[in-house]
């Protein structure tokens, strides 16, 4: 590359200029995501450490580089050990991008219909439940902590499962395509504890929680008002009707929330 300018002993390249203004605006995206965590101490004394490291390598100590740059990696393996549900967070948010989604198939619309209407009789029953719907990157994880199953989905099954005296009705139930894979499921309860001023059950923080953390669609029934509410990418509707929850299931199988990295900056920097 040809040479802008000379700083002292240094040459100045187009390529150089370029490579430090990419890793400067990687840096601060990054920092901008982590701001307000404990994440941004972490990530801070990572960068010390970094420069630290830079500079002893440029004044040729080294042992000092040696050992600053121990540091470092073992600093690289606790940040990914200790942030590990940021970093999977981060990939699903990676695996629902439409380019990815081309290899995933589409759910069929008749798993909506079925589901919008055993959401809909168990409300009117006022039996709890929790559907959990998959859509691109399976939980198998989840899977496993409750009865494996692997039924048709149906409407009667459904309401079979979360008829209160069932054995099953206890947890959520796990649906993909017009399979039923496993029902008594346990989730990840979500932090967040109200939803505009009101209080959240364990069933809804339940469902809220697996969708922060998978690519999936929550129908929960509420068994204290029969109400019907849908968790989707972090974000609960309460009180759907049998139509707005059909269109719902039927719109999110249809067209995937499209984002684009656009989404995952401002998925992480929007304010909670
Ligand atoms: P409802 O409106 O139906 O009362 P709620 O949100 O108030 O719902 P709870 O009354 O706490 O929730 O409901 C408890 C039920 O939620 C349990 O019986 C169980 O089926 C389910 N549940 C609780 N914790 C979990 C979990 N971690 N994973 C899956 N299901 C759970
Ligand atoms: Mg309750």
């Amino acid at each position: 590359m040809f040479d802008l300018f000379r700083v002292g002993f240094l040459t100045v390249t187009f390529s150089d200029i370029l490579d430090i203004t990419i890793v400067t605006y990687i840096m601060y995206r990054l920092y901008k995501i982590l701001k307000g965590t404990i994440a941004a101490q972490i990530f801070i004394g990572l960068m010390i450490v970094l420069l630290l490291s830079f500079a002893a390598q440029a004044a040729n100590f080294k042992a000092l580089s040696w050992l600053l740059k121990l540091v470092t990696d073992i600093w690289v393996i606790a940040f990914v050990i200790l942030f590990q549900p940021e970093i999977r967070r981060l990939l699903v948010i990676v695996a629902r991008n439409p380019f990815f989604r081309m290899f995933v198939k589409a759910e069929s619309p008749q798993a909506a219909q079925i589901i919008a209407d055993a959401a809909f009789e168990l409300s009117q029953r006022q039996h709890g439940a929790l559907i959990i719907i998959i859509k691109s990157t399976g939980i198998r994880g989840f899977t496993e902590t409750g009865e494996i199953m692997n039924a048709r989905l149906s409407v009667a099954l459904l309401g079979s499962i979360f008829f209160p005296r069932s054995p099953l009705h206890d947890g959520a139930v796990i649906v993909k395509g017009t399979t039923i894979e496993a029902a008594r499921c346990t989730l990840p309860l979500s932090t967040t504890t109200s939803v505009n001023g009101e209080n959240l059950g364990m069933r809804h923080r339940a469902g809220l929680g697996i969708s922060e953390q998978a690519d999936v669609i929550s129908v929960i029934v509420s068994e204290e008002t029969g109400s019907i509410s849908v968790a989707e990418d972090g974000q609960l509707s309460k009180g759907l009707s049998k139509e707005a929850l059909r269109n719902k299931l039927s719109k999110a199988f249809k067209n995937p929330a499209v984002k684009g990295w656009r989404g995952i900056f401002e998925h992480y920097t929007k304010e909670k």
